[in-house]
């Protein structure tokens, strides 16, 4: 089955991506950038490292470009003449919802740029400080998930991604499903049992009830690997795995979101329509 990683990092001097990228595992990989940010001691790659994978692997890897929210919106210009397909903002100074932010969120809208906003929990940053002069916070609380629906409402064509499902917020991620017809959620990041177990149960529900959009058309899959060592890319191959056993071995048995149309969409046809612009909004 075809499959899109529509969350992942690279690492700065990476080894193994171009092999990993060609080898078929992944019909499309995208790679958010976080310019050179220290994650928990693992230092991402630049900007131009970024691009410099995306441009050798056209039509596989994509690049969403680090967006600092203190900059104004000739930055979005720049990033996508640069190439890069979307925009990839994290740990606001404030809250996602600020308005501060609008003319970027308006900017973005207008150039069709999607934006993913990290939600929930998050790593620490060790550099992040000094290089972003004060236009970056700290921790979690920033990244609610619920801040992403005054924007979607706000910028009703803007395609916006939550990046991962938002824990420990994760009744703000379904309220975003249910009622935000432009944000979609990535599931990359968490593998808590009760969140697995909570959110296989609300696609069921919603299957249950003929109703399934949450499923159909607003989540997809993703690992959020930090690509450039081994263990990133088996770890990978194993989410992989992973959440296609659970699929074909448990929810095509004994609930309706396995069935294989169902299937399809979640790693593969979500994340194609959205960044090909053809996903809900509006
Ligand atoms: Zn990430």
């Amino acid at each position: 089955m075809r499959c899109i990683d529509a969350h992942a990092h690279l690492t700065h001097g990476h080894r193994g991506f171009h092999e990993f990228a060609d080898s078929g595992v992944f019909d499309e990989i995208w790679l958010m950038d976080l310019d050179g940010m220290d994650l928990s001691g693992e230092v991402m790659a630049t900007s131009d490292e970024v691009l410099a994978a995306a441009k050798a692997h056209p039509g596989v890897v994509f690049a969403f470009g680090h967006l600092d929210l203190g900059a104004g919106p000739d930055e979005i210009d720049r990033l996508r003449d640069r190439g890069f397909i979307g925009l990839k903002p994290y740990k606001p100074a404030t809250n996602w919802n600020d308005e501060r932010y609008y003319p970027l969120y308006a900017r973005a809208e207008e150039l069709d740029m999607p934006i993913l906003f990290h939600t929930g929990m998050a790593v620490r940053v060790g550099n992040y400080a000094e290089r972003k002069n004060g236009s970056c916070g700290y921790g979690p609380s920033g990244m609610r998930p619920s801040y992403l629906a005054g924007i979607g409402e706000a910028f009703p064509k803007l395609r916006i991604i939550g990046g991962h499902l938002g824990y420990p917020w994760f009744e703000e991620t379904v309220h975003n499903l249910y009622y935000c017809r432009n944000i979609v959620h990535d599931v990359s990041g968490y593998r808590h049992y009760e969140l697995l177990h909570e959110l296989l149960r609300i696609l069921d529900r919603t299957a249950n009830e003929g109703s399934d959009r949450m499923l159909y058309e607003k989540l997809f899959f993703a690992t959020d690997q930090f690509y450039g060592t081994e263990t990133a890319m088996r770890t990978a191959r194993k989410l992989k795995d992973f959440w296609m056993l659970n699929f074909e071995l448990i929810g095509s048995i004994y609930h309706r979101w396995g069935r294989p149309e169902a299937a399809e969409k979640f790693f593969y046809g979500n994340a194609h329509a959205f960044r090909l612009g053809d996903c809900p909004r509006g």
